[in-house]
C-alpha cells in the first residue's frame, strides 16, 4: 500500500465517542505510526490501546475494493444506476416510505448530512436511521424533554473538577479508556475527590471508586428518584435555581416522596446503609457530575433513567457550572455528528423538529427540496421488523453490521433475506451483513476519509486523510451523492467535502437569530484551506471570531434551556416493575477494552486481539454452581431469540442473577459467539433504543 503522504498529518481517532486527537505519520513502506495529539483537548497526548494500534488495522487484506453486483464485480456505473434505479422504482410504485437507509455513527458529518438530505428532502422519507439508536437515542429523548433540544451541558473539564463524579451504567475504564485516565489523574492529584460507580458489575472503573453500587438491572430510576426525595428532605435544593429557570419541580417532588432508602433497597437490590452513603455524599458535595453511558440508555426505562437523573441536577441547580452537572457520553466518535445533521428517524436537520412545520418548511426551502418528510420514521428495530414483513423494498446499509450488532439480529438476517433489494456501503468485503447485498459498494475508511466528526462534548474535529482511496473505495458522502444525482435531484454537485460543511454550517444558522445555542453558523464561509486547518472547537460558534477560542463551553448555568418559555422541564418518572426470573438470569452485553464493535477493524490487530481471545460469560459463583457449570467450560446462552455457545468465566465481580457477554464477536472469529441473535427486541416506547442489557436467558453447560 503506497502512502499518500509522508508528513505527519492530524486527525481524529476512527473509535469511541471521546474523539482524541491523533498524529499519524506514513512511512514509505507504508506503515504509519500512530500518537496521541498533544494538542488536542480532549486527549491532551492521551490514546487508548485501540487508539495506538490504530495502525495495525489499516491493511487491505480484508477490503472491499471494488463494486459488486450479486457477488461479481461490476463498475461504478452499473452499480449506482442499478442502485438509483431500485431506489426510484420502489418509490414511484410504493411510495417514500417504501425505502430505507440504516447507517452509523461512525461515518462523518457530511456523509450523514448528503444521507439525511437525499432521503428526508427529496426521497421524501424520514426512514433513515442509525446504529447510534443503539448507542445514545434514550440521552436524546431525555435531553430533549427536560432541555428543549438535545444538548449535552457539560464539557470533559469538568470531571477533573468535579468533588464528586458519579458513573451509572458506565464503565468507563474500557468504553471511554482515555477520558476514564483524565479522570484517574485528576484524583490522584486530589485524592478527596469522590468516585462512585453505578453498575450491576464490579468493572475495570471501580479501580479508582470509593463506592461501588452493584445495582440490579433498571434500578437506576428508583436510586435517583429516591436521591430526588433525599435532597428534597435534606434541604439540599436550590430554590432559586428551581423558581427562576424550571417548571414541574413540585409534580416531581411529590411523586418522589414514597421513595424511602427502605423503598430503594427493595427496588434496586442495595443496601440501605450504602444508599444512604450515596445520598449523603451527593447532597453535601456541590461539585458534581454525573456521567451515564449505554447501562442507562440501552434500557427499555432508559429515556426516564436520563431524566430522573437530570431531575437531581436541576433540583441543585448543579448545572452548567464548572465541575458540575449530568453528562452524557457516546459510544461512537461521530453519534453527535449525526444528531447534528438529523441523522436519526425522528430527527430533521440542525437540531430542528421533524414534528415542527415551520421547521420543515425552513429546511425544505433551505434545500430547495421538491418535499420534506412530515412524519417520523422507523427506528431500528421497528425498521428491521418492516423489512421483514415485506413494507421495506429497498434497503441501503452504510458502515454498520446489524446482522451482529443488533438487538434480536437473527430477524436482521430474516428480514435481509427477505428484502427484495439490499445496498451495502463498506470498508470490509464479507462482513455478515455484507453477505445479504445484492450491490456492495466500496467505502474509503479511516485515513482515507476527509471530514468532520463530534465528540461527547460536543467538539468538532476534523478527521484527514493520510492514505489514497485503494482500489475503487470512495467516500460515503460522494456515494450517495452520486446517487441523488442519478435518482434526479439537483442540490447534489458537491466536489469536496468542505463544500458540504459548509452548506451544514449554514443550515444550523438559517432564520436562527441566534437563538439556538447548538448553532455552528459561524464556521460557514470557510475556504477550504481553513476547512482543512480547523481546529478542534466547541458548539456552539456563532460567530467567526469564536473560531480561534479554546473556551470549555458549558449551559444553563443560567437557565436559558430551549423549551419556548426559557425553562427546564422535570420529569416524573416511574420505576419500572421488576420483572419475575425463575430459573433466568439477566443477560447484560458490553465492550471489551481492546475491541470495537463486531472487529472489523479491532480483529485485525493481533496486539488487541490477544488482550481477551474469545467471548465469554461473567457468571456469579453462586449462579455456576446452581447451573452446574465450571470455571472454562462451554455455555449456550440461550433465550427465545436464539442461542450463543461462549466460555464460562466464574467471578465475583458478576452480580448474582446476571450475566455478562461481550458484543463484539462475529461468526468469523467465533462461529457461535455473537450474542446479538440471544438478545431480545425490547425497547424503550420513547426513545425506541433496544434494552440491550436486560434480556432473560438460561444458561446450558454445552
Ligand atoms: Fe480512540 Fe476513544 Fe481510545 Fe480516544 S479513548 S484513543 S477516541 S478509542
Amino acid at each position: 500500500q503506497a502512502a499518500a503522504a509522508t508528513k505527519t498529518v492530524r486527525t481524529t481517532c476512527a473509535y469511541c465517542g471521546v474523539g482524541c486527537g491523533v498524529l499519524a505519520t506514513p512511512a514509505v513502506d507504508g506503515s504509519v505510526a500512530i500518537a496521541g495529539d498533544p494538542d488536542h483537548p480532549a486527549n491532551f497526548g492521551r490514546l487508548c490501546s485501540k487508539g495506538s494500534a490504530l495502525g495495525e488495522t489499516l491493511g487491505l487484506e480484508e477490503r472491499l475494493l471494488q463494486p459488486q453486483i450479486g457477488g461479481v464485480p461490476a463498475t461504478w456505473d452499473r452499480a449506482l444506476d442499478m442502485v438509483a434505479a431500485r431506489f426510484s422504482e420502489a418509490v414511484a410504485d410504493h411510495g417514500p416510505d417504501s425505502v430505507a437507509f440504516y447507517l452509523s455513527g461512525q461515518l462523518l458529518t457530511e456523509d450523514y448530512y448528503v444521507a439525511n438530505k437525499l432521503m428526508k428532502g427529496f426521497i421524501g422519507s424520514a426512514n433513515i436511521d442509525t446504529n447510534s439508536r443503539l448507542c445514545m437515542a434514550s440521552a436524546v429523548t431525555g435531553h430533549k424533554r427536560a432541555f428543549g433540544a438535545d444538548t449535552v451541558p457539560g464539557s470533559y473539564v469538568d470531571l477533573e473538577m468535579a468533588d464528586l463524579v458519579v458513573l451509572t451504567g458506565s464503565n468507563l475504564a474500557w468504553c471511554h479508556p482515555v477520558l476514564f485516565q483524565r479522570l484517574a489523574a485528576a484524583k490522584a492529584a486530589r485524592p478527596q475527590m469522590q468516585v462512585v460507580v453505578i453498575d450491576p458489575r464490579r468493572t475495570a472503573t471501580c479501580e479508582i471508586a470509593d463506592a461501588h453500587l452493584a445495582i440490579a438491572a433498571d434500578g437506576d430510576v428508583a436510586l435517583f428518584v429516591g436521591l430526588l426525595n433525599a435532597l428534597v428532605k435534606e434541604g439540599a435544593i436550590d430554590r432559586d435555581y428551581i423558581e427562576r429557570h424550571t417548571l414541574g419541580f413540585s409534580d416531581a417532588a411529590r411523586a418522589a416522596q414514597t421513595m424511602s432508602v427502605r423503598k430503594v433497597a427493595a427496588e434496586t437490590g442495595l443496601g440501605e446503609a450504602e444508599i444512604g452513603d450515596f445520598f449523603e455524599l451527593f447532597v453535601r458535595s456541590e461539585r458534581v457530575v454525573t456521567i451515564y453511558s449505554q447501562g442507562v440508555n440501552q434500557s427499555c426505562s432508559g429515556s426516564d433513567k436520563v431524566n430522573a437523573i437530570i431531575n437531581c441536577h436541576l433540583a441543585t441547580g448543579r448545572i452548567g457550572r464548572p465541575g458540575m452537572g449530568p453528562f452524557s457520553v457516546t459510544g461512537q466518535p461521530n453519534a453527535m455528528g449525526g444528531r447534528e445533521v438529523g441523522g436519526l428517524s425522528n430527527m430533521l436537520a440542525a437540531h430542528m423538529a421533524l414534528e415542527d412545520a415551520a421547521d420543515r418548511a425552513r429546511v425544505q426551502a433551505f434545500w430547495r427540496a421538491p418535499r420534506i418528510a412530515d412524519h417520523a420514521g422507523l427506528k431500528a428495530v421497528e425498521l428491521f421488523d418492516a423489512v421483514a414483513d415485506g413494507r421495506i423494498k429497498a434497503l441501503w446499509i452504510a458502515g454498520t453490521n446489524p446482522v451482529v450488532s443488533m438487538a434480536r439480529s437473527g430477524q436482521v438476517e430474516r428480514a435481509l433475506a427477505r428484502c427484495p433489494f439490499v445496498v451495502v456501503s463498506e470498508v470490509i468485503a464479507k462482513t455478515d451483513t455484507a453477505a445479504f447485498g445484492d450491490v456492495l459498494l466500496p467505502a474509503a475508511a479511516w485515513g482515507e476519509k476527509n471530514g468532520t466528526v463530534t465528540n461527547s462534548e460536543r467538539r468538532i474535529s476534523r478527521q484527514r486523510p493520510f492514505l489514497a482511496c485503494p482500489g475503487e473505495a470512495r467516500p460515503d458522502w460522494a456515494i450517495f451523492a452520486d446517487v441523488a444525482r442519478r435518482m434526479g435531484f439537483e442540490g447534489f454537485d458537491y466536489q469536496t467535502a468542505a463544500e458540504i460543511f459548509d452548506e451544514h454550517a449554514r443550515l444550523s444558522a438559517v432564520e436562527n437569530h441566534g437563538s439556538r445555542d447548538f448553532e455552528i453558523g459561524g464556521l460557514s464561509g470557510l475556504t477550504e484551506a481553513e476547512y482543512d486547518a480547523l481546529a478542534p472547537i466547541q458548539w456552539p460558534v456563532r460567530a467567526r471570531r469564536d473560531r480561534q477560542e479554546t473556551r470549555d463551553s458549558r449551559f444553563f448555568a443560567e437557565g436559558g434551556f430551549f423549551h419556548s418559555d426559557g425553562r427546564a422541564r422535570f420529569v416524573v418518572t416511574d420505576p419500572p416493575v421488576a420483572a419475575t426470573l425463575a430459573g433466568k438470569l439477566v443477560l447484560n452485553t458490553g465492550r471489551l477494552r481492546d475491541h470495537w464493535h463486531t472487529m472489523t477493524r479491532t480483529g485485525l490487530s493481533a496486539r488487541l486481539s490477544a488482550h481477551i481471545a474469545e467471548p465469554f460469560a461473567e457468571l456469579n459463583p453462586r449462579d455456576a454452581a446452581n447451573f452446574g457449570i465450571k470455571e472454562a467450560d462451554l455455555v449456550r446462552v440461550m433465550s427465545p431469540q436464539g442461542e450463543a455457545i461462549v466460555r464460562a468465566l466464574i467471578t465475583e465481580r458478576q452480580r448474582l442473577g446476571s450475566v455478562f457477554v461481550p458484543m463484539h464477536w462475529t461468526r468469523r472469529f467465533a462461529p457461535s459467539g455473537r450474542i446479538g441473535a440471544v438478545t431480545h427486541a425490547a425497547r424503550d416506547p420513547l426513545s425506541g433504543q433496544p434494552a440491550l442489557k436486560t434480556t432473560k436467558v438460561t444458561i446450558k453447560r454445552f
